[in-house]
């Protein structure tokens, strides 16, 4: 065998690995390894599909060959890989914003601060048009007049996504512009996260952090459980907690927004391993969204008889009955499965989530900074990949980082592979990091742990939190020493994520390495041409590396800032 990986340091998600390889049931690691040797090509962004000429690649080898027969070179084709990533990640961000603002403007509940959710109501209204939204005036004006020179500005979806996306149809536009409009688009991305944030508080008022337990130990053993996966309206969330309420329905959640105040739904796993919770038998339906969702669920459920429930179906219905139904056939599937047997680990960890910018004091972390307590920020992004051991990229990283005095925030599903680690839990604080780092966090507030969760990826905590640095430092983001890092990312969104923190400022690390490997011109472009234009640089790396390596590259781009 040429090729051996632990799948998991998650020692919950290894028990039920053992008990699938007995039983032959295929997993994601399983599918991993069936198609490896993964195809070396394919990573480099040579290759292109995006008209019915083609397929076409440009040959690595040969003398011939070398460009698509639309006359696409290497560097078009590779800069046309990263702008497909980036696209479709903004999109992501896009389409959860329109639900949501959708079932606002139909009055499915009635907003907390309902001034405020009109005027945002406006504002994504004025997405479509010029794009003149007040959230992006929040951004410093030095930063926002850098986005305007460069022409990436993300004036309207018109201008910013749909322009991009017809990049990939044709057209004579030189590298260094494709790239740029690609960050544009990512913008637009941006614009959406804030304004889903904004609009969530505005509806269902401030999400306080709380403590919340997270692992497969979470599971009952004795009631009906629903899980939620995946991103998808948060009324739908609510009107299902509303629902659950009283009739003693389990409502938890994998990969998803784990707050909808006043609710909130423990994460019982992460992305790498959401197909696991099906193995405890504890599990009686799944309601799943389409962003973050493994197909393979719906094969699976199968086996321990659950039903999934797609949300993003045509013709669904009001929210509201959609709910009753589902609480309803979680009820049956209960009664029905009671001879399915229920297999739940006693583990289980607890963790502080939830934090925001408004309960994080800004002006002490500036102060942390300038006093040398503590030797910069690390943003953890990103959820797992089948790539790396699951968790463990991101879990060991931390470590390094904390011990280090390096204060570090993350969000969405990073954050529920930290907490499973415990690196969310007060009580290991002190442990956990260096000793200037420890007393800071002690200054922040009772109940403050290693690693600060500033909420779903679906909402902007971590970029209200570094727009909060910059109004009360009274500097440029890019001015602080400020690292993103995205461990074990997969999805496209993980893509206009670090797109966009690159275009704050803030220097961007990516692993697994982007495709687009095989034009060194987009490769020193990420780096050179974004430092240039923006201050920052969007890593790609290719050499194979352990996470003190990878920590360090962190710690070295801190002290560059
Ligand atoms: S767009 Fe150009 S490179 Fe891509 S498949 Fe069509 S002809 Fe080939």
């Amino acid at each position: 065998m040429d090729f051996v990986q632990r799948k998991t340091a998650d020692s919950v998600v290894d028990h039920f690995l053992k008990e699938a390889a007995e039983k032959e049931i295929p997993l994601v690691w399983d599918r991993y390894e069936g198609s490896l040797p993964q195809c070396g090509f394919c990573e480099t962004g040579l290759n292109c599909r995006d008209c019915l000429q083609g397929p076409c690649i440009s040959h690595p080898f040969k003398d011939q060959n070398k460009v698509g027969i639309c006359g696409k070179d290497k560097d078009i084709l590779a800069v046309h890989s990263f702008i497909r990533l980036v696209v479709q990640g903004a999109m992501g961000y896009l389409d959860q914003l329109t639900d949501f603002a959708k079932d606002v403007e139909a009055g499915e509940g009635s907003p907390k601060r309902k001034q405020e959710a009109v005027k945002l109501i406006k504002d994504i209204q004025g997405m479509w048009g010029d794009g003149n939204t007040d959230v992006m005036k929040k951004f410093p004006k030095a930063l926002i007049d850098g986005w305007k020179a460069a022409g990436i500005y993300p004036d309207g979806i018109g201008s910013a996504l749909f322009k991009v996306s017809q990049k990939l149809d044709g057209g004579v536009g030189n590298v260094e512009e494709t790239l740029l409009w690609a960050f544009k688009g990512a913008l637009m991305g941006c614009a959406a996260q804030m304004l889903q944030g904004r609009l969530k508080t505005a509806v269902f008022g401030d999400t306080a952090p709380t403590n919340v337990e997270v692992n497969l130990g979470v599971l009952p053993k004795d009631l009906p459980v629903v899980l939620l996966y995946g991103h998808f309206s948060p009324f739908l969330k609510q009107k299902i907690a509303d629902e659950a309420k009283g009739k003693k329905v389990k409502v938890m959640g994998v990969c998803t927004d784990p707050f909808v105040p006043p609710y909130s739904f423990s994460p019982v796993t992460n992305y790498g391993s959401q197909e696991i919770p099906l193995m405890t038998g504890a599990v009686d339906l799944i309601v799943a969204g389409d962003q973050c969702v493994n197909p393979s669920l719906a094969e699976l459920a199968k086996i321990w008889k659950v039903e999934v429930v797609p949300t993003e179906v045509l013709n669904r219905g009001d929210v509201s009955s959609f709910a009753r139904e589902i609480i309803g056939m979680a009820q049956e599937a209960f009664k029905a499965r009671s001879e399915v047997a229920r297999d739940i680990p006693n583990i289980k960890e607890s963790g502080i989530m939830g934090f925001s910018a408004k309960n994080i004091h800004a002006d002490k972390v500036v102060k942390g900074l300038s006093d040398g307590k503590i030797k910069g920020i690390a943003i953890l992004a990103g959820c797992n990949n089948v790539k790396f051991t699951q968790d463990q990229e991101i879990v060991s990283i931390a470590r390094e980082l904390l011990k280090k005095d390096i204060f570090c925030v993350s969000e969405g599903c990073a954050s529920v592979g930290l907490a499973k680690f415990g690196l969310l839990n007060p009580k290991q604080r002190d442990a956990s990091c260096g000793k200037r780092l420890s007393a800071l966090l002690a200054s922040l507030g009772k109940n403050v742990p290693a690693v600060i969760d500033l909420g779903s990826c679906e909402n902007s905590g971590v970029t209200d939190f570094l727009l909060n640095m910059a109004s009360v430092g009274k500097k440029p983001i890019k001015e602080f020493p400020i690292v993103a890092c995205f461990p074990e990312a997969n999805r496209t969104k993980a893509v206009a994520r670090a797109a966009w923190t690159v275009a704050m400022g803030i220097p961007t690390y990516f692993w697994p390495f982007l495709p687009v490997t095989g034009s060194q011109k987009i490769i020193e472009s990420l780096s050179g041409f974004c430092l240039e234009k923006f201050g920052a640089k969007l890593y790609v790396i290719t050499e194979k590396m352990d996470y003190t390596k990878k920590a360090e590259l962190l710690v070295k781009s801190l002290k560059k800032a």
